[in-house]
């Protein structure tokens, strides 16, 4: 489909070494977005440009409220937007039906929530092959690729225990690996450590860190912990709606350290 450039125009702008849409894996133009309560009209989003290169972890920061997992929501299609476009792995989302836009996210999205949202009555490995059940995966093949997934995430000793079962560490890997088990090309993860205390936070970073280098797969994370959006490739940080600043991580970590040393 011809969405405006060339292929040629593509390839010399990559050779000058500007982004071209193929760089992004998501992108957002001016997005607003905002909601109704009953107390009237409260704008979660306004005017909001974004965008994440494939192979790029990036965090979101911001005040309790600022809009950031309605930022993750609307990018993500769990949610509508009131203006603005975004942009999908190049395409506009605005053209894709309901349908094509739930089955993208079903084959090319992953997701991580601070609650687990594990089902209780079903062991890891049926957890993690749900995804890919519900994709029309066959059983065998999917049971094989769950296994490989919580491999990958070190429960390949517990993938017949049930959620209850395992500790807050190992539920939350057992997500990461039902996020990765579609082999997804961006996993959203919204205070994915929340839940847990500071050492198994930083295990749990360690692994989708170890995917996002490995494997080159894309993340975007929600997170109020500074020591994880430290070990991102860029915070961005939100307040009232707005995208107030972004820091890449080499510069944040110097001015961590600046802010250390002035206490
Ligand atoms: P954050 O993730 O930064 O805590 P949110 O994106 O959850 O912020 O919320 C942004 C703003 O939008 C807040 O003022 C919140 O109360 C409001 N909001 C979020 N979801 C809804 C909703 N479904 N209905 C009404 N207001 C909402």
């Amino acid at each position: 489909m011809f969405r405006g450039r060339t292929q040629a125009a593509t390839v010399v702008d990559s050779l000058n070494g500007h982004r071209t849409d193929t760089d992004y894996i998501i992108r957002a133009e001016d997005v607003s977005k905002t909601y109704e309560s009953e107390t009237g009209k409260v704008p979660a989003l306004r005017n909001v440009d974004f965008s994440i290169e494939r192979g790029e972890m990036v965090a979101i920061m911001g005040p309790s409220g600022c809009g950031k997992t309605t930022l993750l929501n609307c990018l993500s299609g769990l949610d509508t937007i009131d203006t603005g476009r975004i942009w999908l792995d190049g395409t506009d989302i605005a053209t894709l039906s309901d349908r094509k836009r739930t089955s993208y996210r079903a084959r090319r999205m992953g997701f991580i929530f601070q609650v687990y949202n594990l089902l209780p009555v079903l062991s890891s490995a049926e957890n993690v092959e749900l995804p890919l059940l519900v994709a029309g995966v066959k059983p065998k093949e999917a049971r094989e690729r769950a296994m490989a997934a919580l491999e990958t995430v070190g429960l390949g000793q517990w993938t017949g225990q049930r959620p209850a079962r395992l500790s807050g560490g190992q539920r939350q890997r057992v997500t990461v690996a039902r996020a990765l088990v579609t082999n997804p090309a961006i996993v959203w993860a919204d205070e994915p450590t929340g839940a847990l205390d500071s050492r198994t936070a930083s295990e749990i970073m360690d692994l989708m860190r170890d995917l996002n280098e490995r494997q080159g797969l894309s993340f975007l994370v929600v997170t109020h912990d500074a020591g994880i959006g430290d070990r991102c490739d860029r915070i961005v940080r939100m307040q009232d709606g707005v995208i107030a600043g972004e820091v890449a991580h080499d510069i944040f970590a110097q001015s961590m350290a600046v802010a250390t040393r002035a206490d």
